[in-house]
């Protein structure tokens, strides 16, 4: 699990482990380095792909739109979209009817996207439509989303980044995979454990679809987000194809 370091309980016992050390003098005579590594630094030192957008000049800017399942935070750099948070203070009320695209004449100035191709922010506008073929028409997503949709992860591991880009690419709307099934994509059959840990960590939900990784016995399985919306996602897939809105034919192929 990527979050353990994060974990408070974690970061006080190793704080206080570092402090006994330290007091009790073996650091100085076992280890003499004057600049021990933070927790921090550790974490990074494990997972980083050495991409770091902090040196890059371009700021990180962020919308938020609204959705039928809730409003996201989406935040991007010029390189990718680096994450979108669904807000959980209003619930989960889904409603079709909500109209992503209107939200977006909105929040899209107000994030400071410029109106043409040149602008080098447009994959906020990228998402926003993403966002609106996802929910109202399906058929025609395949089309250029989401593959065309680069993440920047700088703090990923390189696994985790190719299980997320996999599960992409690879396993299209209206379809499931179990953990090993994705294991088995990613080129690692036997970690099956460690794909469940990335999609933990997915910061880019619905997008990187890890709503369709499901268990082998075809329980539904953990959703971040709540198991109510993992369920309202796959119904909304199922019935979109079902229905015609997503025939089958039309899967990309992978
Ligand atoms: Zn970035």
């Amino acid at each position: 699990d990527c979050k353990i370091w994060s974990q408070p309980y974690l970061k006080h016992f190793v704080n206080v482990l570092i402090s006994i050390i330290r007091t009790s003098g073996v650091w100085r005579l076992r280890f003499p380095v004057s600049n021990p590594l933070s927790v921090e630094t550790v974490s990074r030192k494990m997972a980083t792909n050495g991409n770091s957008c902090k040196s890059s000049a371009t700021p990180i800017l962020g919308m938020v739109v609204k959705t039928p399942v809730g409003e996201y935070s989406v935040q991007a750099c010029t390189k990718g979209l680096h994450s979108m948070d669904r807000s959980r203070d209003l619930g989960f009320n889904p409603d079709l009817s909500i109209n992503v695209l209107e939200s977006i004449e909105d929040a899209l100035p107000k994030a400071g996207v410029k109106k043409g191709d040149d602008d080098p922010h447009k994959i906020l506008r990228q998402i926003a439509q993403w966002f609106h073929l996802y929910f109202s028409e399906p058929s025609k997503l395949h089309l250029t989303f989401p593959k065309s949709i680069a993440i920047c992860a700088p703090s990923a591991t390189e696994f985790q980044l190719k299980v997320w880009e996999t599960l992409r690419d690879r396993v299209p709307f209206g379809e499931t995979v179990s953990y090993g099934e994705l294991a088995d994509l990613v080129g690692h059959p036997k970690a099956a454990r460690a794909v469940g840990s990335a999609m933990k960590c997915n910061p880019n939900p619905v997008l990187v679809p890890c709503h369709r990784v499901v268990r082998s016995n075809s329980e539904l399985g953990n959703y971040n987000g709540g198991v109510e919306i993992k369920r309202w996602l796959l119904d909304h897939e199922k019935s979109s194809s079902e229905n015609g809105k997503f025939g089958t034919n039309m899967l990309p192929k992978p």
